[in-house]
């Protein structure tokens, strides 16, 4: 189980960093963190917290975070992930969905103030004593910590939950520790809500703690590395293939501020020199493209992933070069496989690492079939990419019908991406079938007009989605962001496109812009996109 990889690593590496939260000025060892983490976990089980009822925790990145996520896996409670980008209703149904007897919370982040928000949504607080909350619309939450300084009535302050933490023995928590099966939820995390609506999947110890581990010794991790992790732990690119990456080799968990700021990831890369950098491709465009780039200092990195959402080639090379991070790795995956269940090698020839997501995962089985049909499809072509193997997640919580359709009866995860594979076994990820554009009956696939554009000197960012159209079913549509001081017009970028793809590819709507619609991870939402798009065509 989690609990018991985490004490072993700390049995190995007492003294060693385990975690640097930058923002907040702390510093632990691994034998500090585990301090801190087994108050926070006997303190949970003082306030009545039993084995496979749900934690939600709704902050961004912090030292408390990471001490939570240990601590709920400890006692076997389910920890639940709540996107600090939600708003009322969103975390009104996060909490109810997955039934949260306990929330730690922010005070506030950003323009949202939480507290605010909670009290609204649980106005019976200000009457109840803290763990004994009965609220009308949060029927099953009982108890609110905040992470502010201020008294709120009816919540606990961190520190006061720390303090219940006397009333339980070591032995007792020792004892909730092997109650514990590596198969028990452990985890609930919701999707990125890039094509919709956020699910809840459930994952186990056995889920994320092995591909946490696959993923960092894939990289040749050791306790000597020293991650950066941008990425929000609320999501599985930060707490599993981050803290979890970090805690089974003893390497050391570094975030270098609450939510993305490129300024601070260079400066936290200079100055604590950094072995390992993680992010999403949008992160890095950010970080190569600030402007005092060339002031930092980045010859500590050596590796790192990029993962998330379509890779450029242009944008890895550039990671490679211009940041040192001569093996940087790309992974593929997704919440519900824990995530990660492709990833490229050190040993990949240097084409192979910028241009595919890898090869499948140790222990892990991937398959393309032709989405109809179900069959393989031949080497080379597009299909559905399916994923078997420990990596598979228990099921969508409380969502049987959700989860039949994702999980077949012989395990099977169905992605909802297509993929190629290559003959030796290389996977390209081409495109979700949802955004994939059918223009008169020709498949076109957006990563591939994506990738091309790129390429256009003045172009910084560009996503591509299809639009309906009378007569073509689907036109296509490109969103341009010009690298910072650049001019450019829609005829312009039309003739760079005639003649080098095929005429049918070449978008007919072109619109620039400064930004595109975003989840928090960083995560363009095509389905956003497509809604303002078909408004402002009328
Ligand atoms: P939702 O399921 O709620 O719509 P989401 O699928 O974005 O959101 P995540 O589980 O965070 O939620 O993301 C997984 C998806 O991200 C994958 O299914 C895939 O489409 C995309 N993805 C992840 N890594 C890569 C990658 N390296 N290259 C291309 N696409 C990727
Ligand atoms: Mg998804």
């Amino acid at each position: 189980t989690i609990g018991d990889l985490f004490d072993q690593t700390v049995e190995r590496f007492p003294d060693h960093p385990a975690l640097v939260a930058r923002h907040q000025g702390i510093r632990l060892t691994y034998r500090q963190l585990q301090a801190e983490v087994n108050r926070c976990a006997r303190a949970l089980m003082q306030l009545g917290i039993q084995k496979g009822e749900r934690v939600g925790i709704w902050a961004p990145n912090c030292a408390e975070w990471c001490i939570t996520q240990f601590a709920t896996a400890k006692i076997g409670a389910i920890l639940v992930n709540i996107n600090p980008a939600y708003r009322l209703h969103e975390v009104e149904y996060a909490l109810t969905q997955s039934g949260c007897k306990a929330l730690i919370t922010a005070a506030a982040f950003k323009s949202s103030n939480y507290i605010e928000m909670l009290t609204s949504l649980a106005p019976e607080l200000a009457g109840c004593a803290p763990g004994e909350l009965r609220a009308s619309r949060l029927p099953e939450l009982r108890l609110i910590v905040q992470l502010g300084e201020q008294s709120v009535p009816g919540m606990l302050r961190w520190s006061e939950l720390l303090a219940q933490a006397e009333a339980v023995s070591a032995e007792a928590l020792a004892a909730r520790q092997r109650e514990q099966e590596f198969d028990d939820p452990i985890n609930i995390q919701y999707t990125s809500g890039t094509t919709g609506y956020p699910k809840g999947a459930t994952l186990s110890h056995h889920n994320i703690l092995n591909n946490g581990y696959f993923v960092a010794r894939l990289q040749g991790f050791t306790h000597e590395d020293r991650l950066c992790i941008p990425v929000p732990l609320y999501h599985c690119f930060g707490m599993v293939m981050g803290n979890l990456g970090c805690v089974t080799h003893g390497a050391t968990m570094i975030y270098p501020a609450e939510s993305f700021e490129p300024r601070a990831v260079l400066e936290t890369v200079q100055e604590e020199r950094c072995t390992a950098l993680y992010g999403v491709p949008t992160m890095f465009i950010a970080e190569l493209e600030h402007p005092d780039f060339e002031q930092f200092d980045l010859r500590s990195l050596r590796t790192g992933v990029m993962a998330g959402s379509p890779c450029p080639v242009e944008v890895m090379r550039k990671v490679i070069e211009k940041m040192h991070m001569k093996q940087v790795e790309i992974c593929y995956g997704m919440t519900e496989t824990s995530p990660v269940s492709t990833q490229t090698r050190l040993d990949d020839p240097l084409e192979k690492r910028v241009s595919t997501v890898g090869l499948v995962h140790p222990h892990l089985e991937i398959k393309i079939v032709d989405p109809a049909s179900g069959k393989v499809v031949p080497v080379g072509q597009p299909g559905e990419l399916c994923t078997r193997g420990y990596s598979v997640m228990l099921g969508y919580w409380n969502n049987r019908e959700a989860t039949a359709q994702a999980i077949d009866r012989a395990r099977w995860m169905h992605t909802g991406d297509l993929a190629v594979m290559d003959a030796d076994g290389y996977v390209n990820i081409v495109g979700r079938i949802k955004d994939m554009i059918i223009r008169g009956g020709e498949n076109v696939y957006p990563r591939e007009i994506e990738e091309f554009l790129y390429a256009h000197p003045k172009i910084s960012d560009v996503q591509v989605i299809g639009v309906p159209d009378a007569r073509y079913g689907e036109e296509i549509m490109a969103w341009i962001k010009l690298k910072p001081g650049e001019e450019a017009t829609a005829e312009e970028i039309r003739a760079f496109c005639q003649g080098k793809i095929a005429h049918y590819k070449i978008p007919r709507y072109i619109k620039f812009v400064e930004s595109f619609p975003m989840t928090v991870t960083g995560k363009i939402q095509k389905f956003v996109m497509r809604e303002q798009a078909i408004q402002e065509l009328g």
